[in-house]
């Protein structure tokens, strides 16, 4: 046999999901990555030495991969990659890099020309929004929202005015005041589905309005974990041709001339100025002679 044939396959990196809350949720495609990975990538070496054990994996190398760590591991992990080791990257829970850490090693692998591939799994947004009943034929995803300040406000006004649910992941003890900040921000009419310890024995999945679920939260301490699924704002119907009428004679009639009001009620409305123009018309007679816009 020649040296190259006995060549190693060259290292890889492959992104493993694991249960969030329910072990039997561990694929075999997944048990089988681990199994065969060299070096494993972990946030916690305990938390996924227990989901081994669970597993029958025996322990290969477990190296600690977390937020605080994450950039400097990236050349140790390149270097095993480079000497053809195959690397796993698990988080505590569900997929990797998805509000977990192991976005910078997966790109960094990515740059630097090496394969990454994915054993997909649970993922506690996906499963959120599958139970939640709302239309998710399009989301948004949010992850953790900012803490405070500028930025959460900013934040919560997207997700206020987005076409369709989003996605918000929150601790157990910030749950009552995210709520809160949702009802100011969306009102407290608009659709929530709080989702908490999901594939777990305590799973619950509560649906209703915004006022209601920060009600249930002041009654109740939230515990577990839970993510909230935001339903999106409300289509906004175009407005008629009457209704444009009503508001420019209402204008009208506080004093205002035609042609402004028909200007004004065109840009409140966000009406073509067509149809501002003829529901005008039919007021012409209600104006007063020469009031006509257009
Ligand atoms: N990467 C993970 C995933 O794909 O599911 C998410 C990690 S993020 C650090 C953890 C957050 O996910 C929790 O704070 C909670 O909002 C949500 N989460 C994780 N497991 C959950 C579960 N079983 N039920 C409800 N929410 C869960």
């Amino acid at each position: 046999m020649t040296a190259s044939a006995r060549r190693e396959p060259p290292g890889a990196l492959v992104v493993v999901a694991t249960p969030i809350g329910n072990l039997a949720d561990l694929s075999p495609r997944a048990t089988e990555a681990l199994a065969t990975a060299g070096v494993i990538c972990c946030e916690d070496t305990r938390h996924t030495g227990r989901l081994l054990e669970h597993a029958g994996v025996r322990a290969h190398r477990l190296l600690a991969l977390h937020a605080h760590n994450e950039v400097e591991q990236v050349g140790t992990v390149l270097d095993l990659i480079a000497a053809g080791t195959q690397v796993a990257l698990v988080s505590d829970a569900g997929t990797p890099v998805i509000s977990d850490p192991g976005g910078r090693l997966v790109a960094a692998v990515v740059e630097a020309g090496f394969d990454v591939t994915v054993v997909p799994g649970p993922s506690a947004a996906l499963v959120a929004l599958a139970v939640s009943g709302l239309d998710v034929s399009r989301f948004r995803f949010e992850g953790f929202l900012p803490r405070k300040g500028t930025e959460r406000r900013g934040r919560l006004a997207e997700v206020a005015a987005a076409p369709c649910p989003s996605v918000v992941f929150e601790a157990p003890n910030r749950v009552a005041k995210t709520l809160a900040d949702l009802r100011d921000a969306c009102g407290g009419e608009r659709r929530v589905v709080v989702a908490r310890e999901l594939t777990k024995l305590h799973e619950e999945v509560w649906r209703g309005r915004v006022d209601e679920a920060c009600e249930r939260a002041a009654e109740k301490e939230p515990r577990g974990e839970h993510v909230l699924v935001v339903d999106g704002a409300p289509a906004r119907s175009r407005p008629t041709s009457a209704e444009a009428r009503e508001a420019i004679l209402r204008l009208v009639t506080a004093g205002i001339d035609l042609r402004d009001a028909t200007t004004a009620v065109e840009e409140l409305l966000g009406i073509a100025h067509r149809v501002a123009y003829e529901a005008a018309l039919g007021l012409r007679g209600a104006a007063g002679p020469g009031q006509t816009g257009g």
